[in-house]
């Protein structure tokens, strides 16, 4: 998996098209989509992805993380289009830190979907990539089996960027492969403070991976992100791990009864299994079925839904206004000048906000 630009990008495009691509997910025999600078074929986009076509689906999906306003209008357009198509998936997010076995579980849990006649996405969440230079979640060669099946779909973060705008382009990627008929989307993250907050806010279920440490792992789990989970899953269960994978499981269930449950009406509980042997994946996927079904019952599952989505729609606004305002070219003109007043204690700042207030109208 290398950071690359697709050959199918405008042979001058800059940065905006910079993307992680999974090698093997453009095949020759895909049907061309017309596109240049100005006009992307639209009907063939949408068509492709209403059929399941996996290179048309990646080449949306790099559509929608591009940075450029150009294609901005074009991503919004199809999503449109294919908004009505969507929701019908269960959306998973994963966390947990590097080398708990997200990846191993994923491609195991993946798998064990896919024989269960699911079609399973991945997409990742991952804004140490623009930090770390490389990605934490990316860099290793991850999920072979599972990229090879015809039912998968992985996509990596999307490449460098603030948290808000991978977020973005991550909640518009669901749309695209809920459009594409996956069943479920799994959500990666890497455990780092904001982002499974951020992850936690566009996903149904939310799953947190431990392993079992020497007896203290309760205290070096934070509080908060277990009162975001609705389950905590022990991995590496199996060989000598197995017997303190258990007993740190019964203490997390102890644990869960005195803190906030994530979701209302379910009780948060602990699983162990082994992303090596295939233990206990299907029980995770029971409980999973448990929960859509009692909140899907309770009209939880909707309600979150719809909350989500209002949260979604009120940081789209607001990125917009900010974009409408900063592109303005009165502006981009005056912005440096008043800048420097206002650093060099020369203007009051609330006083240079309200003129560039009245510039921009
Ligand atoms: P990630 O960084 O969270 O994605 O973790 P990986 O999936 O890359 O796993 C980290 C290491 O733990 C690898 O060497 C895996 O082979 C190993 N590992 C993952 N799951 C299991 C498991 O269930 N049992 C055992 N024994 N090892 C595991």
């Amino acid at each position: 998996m290398s950071k690359r630009k697709p050959e199918w990008a405008p042979q001058n495009a800059g940065e905006e098209f910079a993307s992680n691509v999974v090698p093997g997910s453009e095949s020759a025999k895909a049907p061309r989509v017309k596109r240049n600078s100005k006009s992307w074929d639209l009907e063939a986009l949408e068509k492709g992805i209403k059929e399941g076509n996996r290179t048309i689906l990646a080449r949306a999906i790099t559509l929608v993380e591009s940075n450029s306003s150009r294609h901005f209008e074009v991503a919004q357009e199809l999503l449109t289009r294919l908004l009505p198509t969507s929701g019908a998936s269960v959306r998973i997010g994963i966390t947990g830190v590097p080398g708990v076995g997200k990846s191993s579980f994923i491609e195991r849990f993946g798998l064990y979907l896919i024989s269960q006649g699911k079609k399973v996405a991945v997409l990742a969440v991952d804004p140490s990539s623009s930090i770390s230079r490389g990605s934490i979640l990316g860099d290793k060669t991850r999920m072979e089996e599972l990229s090879r099946s015809e039912s998968s779909f992985i996509r990596p973060s999307p490449a460098a960027g603030v948290l808000g705008g991978v977020a973005r382009k991550t909640r518009e990627s669901i749309v695209l492969c809920e459009a594409a008929g996956y069943d479920v989307i799994l959500i990666e993250t890497v455990g780092v403070g904001q982002s499974e907050i951020t992850v936690r806010s566009m996903v149904d279920f939310f799953l947190l991976m431990q392993i079992t440490g020497a007896g203290d792992e309760l205290q070096g789990i934070k509080k908060g992100i277990m009162e975001l989970a609705d389950l905590i899953v022990v991995n590496k269960a199996d060989g000598d791990n197995l017997q303190r994978a258990e007993i740190s499981t019964r203490e997390y269930n102890n644990a869960l009864h005195y803190i906030r449950h994530a979701t209302k009406g379910w009780q948060t509980k602990a699983q162990t299994c082994s992303a090596k042997t295939g233990a206990g994946i299907a029980d995770i996927w029971a409980t999973i079925l448990d929960f859509s079904t009692m909140t899907t019952a309770s009209g939880v599952f909707r309600q979150r839904r719809l909350s989500q989505t209002s949260a979604w729609f009120e940081d789209l606004l607001t990125e917009a206004v900010l974009n409408n305002f900063y592109n303005k070219p009165s502006i981009k003109q005056k912005l440096p000048a008043v800048r420097k007043l206002v650093s060099e204690g020369e203007l009051p700042v609330a006083y240079a906000v309200a003129k560039l207030l009245e510039a921009a109208e």
